[in-house]
C-alpha cells in the first residue's frame, strides 16, 4: 500500500466514491479511498435510489440538479449507473401541499429546474396506478427517477480509478493522528498513509471515525423501511416506466421496480438504532423488518395507489441511515481540526452525492466551495448539538417529514434551548420564541387576546399585524430588542490591528468608532459581514450568531502564532438594543456619558456606564435605520439594564420588539441581511458591498481578486409588490416582461411604508427603472415596481440624528 496521498477518503459509500471521483476529475489524482469492507457496505447498498430535483433551499436543489447531470455524464462515458430518468410526480392532497409545491416551483426557476402542475387526468396518464380521488393537485418534476445504488457507487469508483485515484477495499482505518504541521497519519492494518487532508465519509460509522480524531459529530442512525412488491399486472402491462411518485404528506415515495413497485415510508414513529455507536461488525446486513411500522403510511398509499393493496410483498428492507439534527448533510472542514473534512449524515446520498463530491473537491482543492452551502456546513452546529439534542431533533424531523417548512417556522423539538437572562421577563410580556444556533430569541410579542404561538402558513400569519405594529411603535417612539444572539469576537494584542486589517476588506475604525466590513475569501467572495468596533485597547467584532464557528474556522487559517488574542464572547456577552426617535433621549437619561449627536455620534463605539452598570459596550448603530444603540454587557448584568430601560422608557413610548419586526424594518431601508442578500454566492461588486472594500488600503485577503473582478453577473433589486392579502417570504421568482429573470432573497411587509417589499437579485441587464416586473406568489404573478431608493428615509438622516 502507498505510504503517502494528498487526500485519504475514509469510506466507500456513494458519497466517498463521488468525492474521490471529483478530486481526481479536478486534477488531484494522488488520492486514496480506504474502505473497511466492500464498496457500498454502509447505507448505500440497500438504498431505494429514488431521485428528485425540485427541493428547497436553492443550494440543495443545485446539489440535486448537479447529481442528476453527473449520472447522465457517467452513463454517457460508459459507466452504467442503472439510471432511469422517468420524471417525478408530487401528490397534492391539500391546499398547503399545493402551496408548498408552488413555492418550490418558483424557487427552482432560478436554477432552470423544470417543474409544473399538471391536471389530475394527465397525472393519471403518466402514472396509471393512481386513483386521483384523494388528490386535489399534481406537480410534475421533469428531472426525477432512480438509480441502481450499487451501480451508481461503482460508477463513481470506476471513473475515479480511471482518472488515477486509488481504492483499497477491506482496509479499515483504525486511527487518525495529526502531525504538528497539520497533516495526518491514517493508520490501517496494512500500513499507514501520510496525507495532507482526510475526508470522513464513513456514513453509518461517521461518529466512530470522527472519534478517532477526537471529535463528536451530531449524528444519529434511524431505521427506515421500504418494500418491493411482486409483479402487478397493471404495471406489467403499461408499456412504459412509471415516474417516481412522492407523497410528501404521508411521508411515502414509490416507483416501479421490475414489474412491481417499490414503496418507501418515513414511518409514523421514528426508531433510532445504535444510539451510542454503530457496531463495528455491521456491514452488508439488514435490520429485522417490521411491516407494522409502515402500516399507517401503507394505508394512505393504498388510497392513491389501490393496486398496492392486492400486490404480494416480495421483499422488505429495513436499513439504517444516519442523520444530523436537521436531517441535512454535515459537510466541509471541521471547525475544531485542521485539514479534516466531513461528509457525514447524508440522508439522500443518491440525490446529493454527486453535488457533495463537487463541492467537497472545490473546498479541498480551492479552499472554498463555489456556492453558498452554509445550510449543510458542519460548522452550523456547536456544542449545543448534544446526543440528546440530536436524538430529539432527528425524531421530530423524521416523524414530521410531511410537514412543510413554513416561513420563519421554529420547531418544537429540543426546546427550550439556551435562554437569555431576561427570557422569563420577555415571556411574561407575551414573547413568542424562535431558535438559532441552540439559543432562544423573541420573535414577536403577542398582544392581549392573540395566542402567543405562530400560525403556520405561506400566506399572512397571525403575527403579521402584531409585527407591523411593533415596527410602527418603534418608528414613533423607541423599541427594545433582546439582542444576545449575535456572534461577538474580541481581538486584542500587539498584532491585533495588523491581523484584522489583513482579513477584513474595510479600513479599520479609529478608537471610539465602528465600521461595517465585509470579509472576503481569497477568490473575492463575500464570506462575512461584520461591525468592527475599536474600543481603544481591543476590537469587538459583531456578526451573525449562527456563523460563529464558520468564522472561527476562517480566522484560524490566518491567525499568527503570537501577537493576536482572539476570544469568542458570543455567549459571555448578553445584548440589548434600543432604536427609534426617542432612543437617544432614553439612553441619555441612563448614561454617565454625553450621548448627544455630538457626544456620541452615529458609528460611535465605546464603554459607558448605563443605569449604574459599568463597562457596557455601546455601539451607535441600528439595523432599523433609526437612531439606535446596540448594548453588550456580561450576562449577569442584562436583567438590571433591561429593567432600567423598561422603567425609564415608559415616558418615551418604549415597546418591546421581536426580531421579526427588525427584519421587516430593515426591508424598508433596503438593508441587506447575511444569509439572504449577502452570501458567499456573490462577489462584493455584485451585492452592493464595494463601497466597504478599500482596495487602496494595502494588501488584504481577497484584494487581488476584488481588483480583478469581471463584470457583475447580477445586481440587487428592491421591489414593492402588489401582493394584496398574500405575502412574500423569499425564494419567489422575479419576472420581467413575463419571463423569469431573478429571485427574491427576502421579503415582507414594511410597517410604516405599508408595502409588500421584496429584496432580490436580477441579472445586470434585467435591471430597468420602470420595467414591467412581477413576483410569482403561490403561482400568481403580482405586479411589482422597482424602487431605486430606500422606501423609508432615503437620505438616511434619521439614523444619523
Ligand atoms: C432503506 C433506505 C432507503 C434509502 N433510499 C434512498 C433513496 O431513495 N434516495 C437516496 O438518495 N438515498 C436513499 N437512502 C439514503 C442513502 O442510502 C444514503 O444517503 C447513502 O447511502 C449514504 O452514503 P454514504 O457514502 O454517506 O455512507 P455509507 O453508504 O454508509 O458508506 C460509508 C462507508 O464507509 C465505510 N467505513 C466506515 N468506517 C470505516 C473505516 N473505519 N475505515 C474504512 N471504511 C469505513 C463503510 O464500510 C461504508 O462502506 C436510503 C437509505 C436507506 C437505509
Amino acid at each position: 500500500m502507498e505510504t503517502t496521498a494528498r487526500v485519504v477518503v475514509i469510506g466507500g459509500g456513494v458519497v466517498g466514491c463521488s468525492i474521490l471521483y471529483h478530486l481526481a476529475k479536478n486534477g488531484w489524482n494522488d488520492v486514496t479511498l480506504l474502505e473497511r469492507q466492500e464498496l457500498t457496505s454502509g447505507s448505500s447498498w440497500h438504498a431505494a435510489g429514488g431521485l428528485f430535483t425540485v427541493v428547497r433551499p436553492n443550494s440543495a436543489a443545485e446539489m440535486h440538479r448537479y447529481t442528476f447531470q453527473i449520472y447522465r455524464e457517467l452513463e454517457e462515458s460508459g459507466q452504467a449507473c442503472g439510471f432511469h430518468s422517468t420524471g417525478g410526480l408530487n401528490i397534492c392532497r391539500t391546499q398547503e401541499e399545493i402551496d408548498s409545491n408552488s413555492m418550490m416551483q418558483s424557487a427552482c426557476r432560478r436554477l432552470g429546474i423544470e417543474g409544473h402542475f399538471i391536471s389530475l387526468e394527465e397525472a393519471k396518464q403518466k402514472a396509471p396506478v393512481l386513483d386521483t380521488d384523494h388528490m386535489i393537485g399534481a406537480f410534475w418534476e421533469e428531472e426525477g427517477g432512480h438509480v441502481d445504488p450499487a451501480s451508481a457507487t461503482q460508477a463513481f469508483a470506476a471513473a475515479a480509478r480511471q482518472l488515477g485515484a486509488t481504492i483499497h477495499r477491506h482496509t479499515p482505518v483504525t486511527a487518525t493522528k495529526q502531525r504538528a504541521d497539520g497533516t495526518w497519519d491514517v493508520v490501517t492494518e496494512k500500513g499507514t498513509i501520510h496525507a495532507e487532508y482526510i475526508v470522513n465519509a464513513a456514513g453509518l460509522w461517521g461518529r466512530e471515525v470522527g472519534r478517532l480524531a477526537g471529535i463528536e459529530l451530531p449524528l444519529m442512525p434511524v431505521e427506515h423501511h421500504y418494500l418491493v412488491t411482486e409483479t402487478i399486472p397493471l404495471v406489467e402491462n403499461l408499456g412504459f416506466e412509471l415516474p417516481q411518485i412522492n407523497d410528501n404528506e404521508t411521508g411515502c415515495y414509490a416507483r416501479q421496480e421490475g414489474m412491481g413497485m417499490l414503496l418507501g415510508a418515513y414511518e409514523h414513529t421514528c426508531t433510532h438504532w445504535a444510539k451510542d455507536g454503530t457496531p463495528a461488525d455491521f456491514g452488508h446486513e439488514l435490520l429485522p423488518d417490521d411491516l407494522s411500522c409502515m402500516e399507517w403510511n401503507f394505508e394512505r398509499s393504498v388510497e392513491i395507489m389501490p393496486c398496492l393493496a392486492e400486490a404480494g410483498v416480495k421483499r422488505v428492507i429495513n436499513g439504517p441511515m444516519i442523520f444530523s439534527p436537521d436531517l441535512s448533510p454535515l459537510i466541509g472542514p471541521h471547525p475544531a481540526l485542521r485539514n479534516y473534512f466531513c461528509a457525514n449524515g447524508i440522508m439522500a446520498g443518491f440525490n446529493q452525492g454527486g453535488g457533495i463530491g463537487r463541492v467537497m473537491a472545490e473546498w479541498i482543492i480551492g479552499g472554498e466551495p463555489e456556492i453558498d452551502i452554509f445550510n449543510w456546513d458542519v460548522a452550523r452546529f456547536g456544542d449545543f448539538a448534544t446526543q440528546k439534542y440530536t436524538e430529539d431533533m432527528t425524531r421530530y424531523f423524521y416523524e414530521n417529514r410531511s410537514e412543510k417548512i413554513f416561513p420563519y417556522q421554529s420547531f418544537p423539538a429540543a426546546r427550550p434551548q439556551a435562554k437569555s437572562p431576561v427570557h422569563d421577563k420577555l415571556a411574561a410580556q407575551g414573547a413568542v420564541f424562535g431558535t438559532g444556533f441552540g439559543s432562544e430569541h423573541a420573535t414577536w410579542f403577542a398582544p392581549e387576546g392573540v395566542k402567543a404561538e405562530d400560525s403556520l402558513t405561506y400566506r399572512q400569519p397571525n403575527w403579521w399585524g402584531p409585527v407591523a405594529e411593533e415596527g410602527k411603535r418603534l418608528r414613533s417612539g423607541v423599541g427594545l430588542f433582546e439582542f444576545s444572539d449575535m456572534a461577538k469576537f474580541e481581538v486584542s494584542g500587539p498584532k491585533a490591528a495588523e491581523w484584522l486589517d489583513h482579513i477584513m476588506a474595510n479600513r479599520l475604525p479609529k478608537p471610539g468608532r465602528l465600521c461595517l466590513s465585509p470579509m472576503l475569501s481569497d477568490s473575492g467572495r463575500v464570506i462575512g459581514d461584520f461591525t468592527i468596533s475599536n474600543l481603544g485597547d481591543r476590537y469587538l467584532l459583531v456578526c451573525t450568531y449562527a456563523m460563529q464557528l464558520a468564522y472561527l474556522r476562517h480566522f484560524r487559517k490566518y491567525l499568527p502564532a503570537d501577537g493576536v488574542e482572539l476570544q469568542n464572547l458570543s455567549d459571555d456577552l448578553a445584548g440589548l438594543s434600543i432604536a427609534g426617535p426617542n432612543a437617544k433621549a432614553l439612553i441619555s437619561r441612563l448614561a454617565d456619558h454625553d450621548m448627544s449627536t455630538n457626544g456620541f455620534p452615529f458609528l460611535s463605539a465605546g464603554e459607558i456606564t448605563l443605569a449604574g452598570i459599568q463597562n457596557v459596550i455601546a455601539l451607535r448603530v441600528s439595523y432599523t435605520g433609526e437612531t439606535g444603540y446596540e448594548l453588550y454587557l456580561p450576562r449577569t448584568d442584562q436583567p438590571a439594564l433591561f429593567d432600567a430601560l423598561v422603567a425609564e422608557g415608559e415616558q418615551y413610548d418604549l415597546s418591546l420588539c421581536g426580531l421579526r419586526s427588525l427584519m421587516m424594518l430593515r426591508l424598508e431601508k433596503g438593508f441587506a441581511a447575511w444569509g439572504t442578500e449577502l452570501t458567499s454566492d456573490y462577489f462584493a461588486h455584485e451585492c452592493g458591498m464595494m463601497h466597504h472594500v478599500k482596495l487602496d488600503k494595502g494588501d488584504f485577503v481577497g484584494r487581488v481578486a476584488a481588483q480583478n473582478y469581471g463584470a457583475a453577473r447580477e445586481r440587487p433589486i428592491t421591489l414593492t409588490v402588489d401582493a394584496g392579502d398574500d405575502a412574500i417570504w423569499g425564494d419567489e421568482a422575479i419576472f420581467l416582461d413575463g419571463e423569469p429573470v431573478g429571485y427574491v432573497s427576502s421579503g415582507g411587509w414594511g410597517p410604516v411604508t405599508e408595502h409588500h417589499i421584496a429584496l432580490g437579485y436580477v441579472p445586470v441587464n434585467s435591471y430597468h427603472e420602470g420595467g414591467a416586473y412581477s413576483v410569482e406568489i403561490l403561482g400568481r404573478l403580482c405586479p411589482a415596481q422597482l424602487q431605486p431608493n430606500p422606501l423609508f428615509d432615503p437620505a438616511g438622516s434619521r439614523m444619523r440624528e
